[in-house]
């Protein structure tokens, strides 16, 4: 079973010729809403991928809140400890310009919300799996981390100094080449080399670094193995991390061997990359198959 703590935030999404600048404004197109949130969407990853999944999280007790919901429900995520706040749900407020790059400010609103107490329960404890993010406070993710007695994985993101005692507690450490960047102070286009050296100063026994286009690099202490993504003509990289990580718990919950995960999560990551949107893209086994074949 796989408990995924963290984050559910409504991405409201607007199209612009270009970013107003301070004081400006700008007429952008219609607005488009997606269920996101790095919690959420890969909880909903996870879920889709076949893993038997519970979200733990927290929401407003408005029409943002029904949305979100509704998305974790639909694709089968067990919400009991889900809890709700007075405050209004997380919203992203994303502008993507004629160029595709994005501008987004994230209001956490419930998310912020979301309190040790809330996390150190059964769900937590008894999951063979708990997933968590930096969407939420440091001290629940830390509170999280200490009560689970299964695997612990953490997507450091957004990028944040970690506590030592948090880092004691992680089994499996996943960062972008960002991320890792910023955490270990390495070149994020240097060498394969040196991306691992660095990954292995950081602590967790496994840390595997997303890498976009490139793949994934699986670092132990003895060991790196770069994993090349298949080639796909990207539409939205949006989730494509979310939909990676979730599909790493669901292999990791499944016993298989390391390599064997993540190499189908990066092929679940590029297929993500051929949809819009943060969960309308994230696929199923068979979408990843009709997405990007099965060679
Ligand atoms: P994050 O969102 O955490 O920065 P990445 O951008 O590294 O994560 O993407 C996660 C995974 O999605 C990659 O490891 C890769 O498998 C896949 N992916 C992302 N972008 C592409 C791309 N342009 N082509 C193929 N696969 C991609």
């Amino acid at each position: 079973m796989i408990t995924v703590v963290g984050s559910a935030n409504l991405d409201l999404v607007v199209s612009v010729d270009r970013h107003p600048a301070t004081g400006e404004t700008v007429l952008g197109g219609d607005t488009s809403r997606f269920p996101g949130g790095k919690g959420a969407n890969q909880a909903v990853s996870a879920a889709r991928l076949g893993g038997d999944t519970s979200f733990v999280g927290c929401i407003g007790e408005d029409a943002a809140g029904e949305t979100l919901t509704r998305s974790l429900a639909d694709a089968g995520i067990d919400l009991g400890s889900m809890e709700r706040s007075s405050r209004p749900s997380g919203l992203a407020f994303i502008t993507v310009d004629s160029d595709g790059d994005n501008a987004i400010v994230v209001s956490p609103g419930a998310n912020d919300a979301l309190l040790p107490e809330h996390v150190t329960t059964d769900a937590v404890r008894d999951a063979d799996i708990v997933l968590l993010q930096l969407e939420v406070p440091m001290a629940t993710v830390a509170a999280a981390a200490a009560h689970a007695s299964g695997v612990v994985i953490l997507d450091p993101a957004p990028a944040r100094p970690l506590p030592a005692e948090l880092l004691d507690t992680i089994d499996v450490l996943v960062p972008n080449e960002t991320e890792l960047a910023m955490l270990a102070g390495v070149d994020p286009d240097g060498p394969i080399d040196d991306l691992a050296t660095a990954a292995r100063t950081l602590g967790p026994p496994t840390v595997i670094v997303t890498l976009g286009a490139r793949g994934a690099l699986i670092v132990t202490a003895d060991s790196a193995t770069l994993i090349s993504a298949p080639t796909v003509a990207p539409v939205d990289t949006t989730a494509a991390g979310d939909a990676f990580r979730g599909a790493l718990a669901v292999g990791l919950d499944a016993g298989r061997p390391l390599e064997e995960v993540v190499t189908a999560a990066v092929r679940v990551g590029a297929a993500t990359t051929m949809v819009a949107g943060a969960q309308p893209a994230l696929p199923s086994w068979s979408d990843v198959d009709e997405r990007i074949g099965t060679t």
